[in-house]
């Protein structure tokens, strides 16, 4: 079973927020539901790569930060600058998306 493959039939309206307080919130998604948590960036001294286009994030730049909502998916954290987050699922077919 390919967990991408979510099938249809899911209703228009499900219940989001998370019930951990300060996690973020969840997004739907075509390839699954994803937590997205901004950061501002203020007091980072972390510089990150982006996976969407594979340029730093420089600190103090604000951003988000995603993981898969499913099993094991906390493992799977990525900052991400937050346009490419939102232009992610219209990258080609065969590339990672996280
Ligand atoms: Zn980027």
């Amino acid at each position: 079973m390919d967990p991408f493959d979510r099938g249809g039939g899911r209703g228009p309206i499900r219940p989001v927020g998370g019930p951990v307080p300060g996690v973020g919130q969840v997004e739907e998604w075509p390839d699954g539901d994803w937590h997205v948590r901004r950061v501002t960036g203020a007091g980072a001294d972390k510089v990150y790569r982006c996976p969407g286009c594979d340029q730093e994030i420089r600190p103090g730049l604000p951003h988000l930060v995603s993981w898969p909502a499913w099993a094991g998916g906390e493992h799977e954290r990525r900052h991400w600058h937050t346009a490419c987050w939102r232009n992610r699922i219209r990258r080609g077919p065969g590339r990672s998306r996280y």
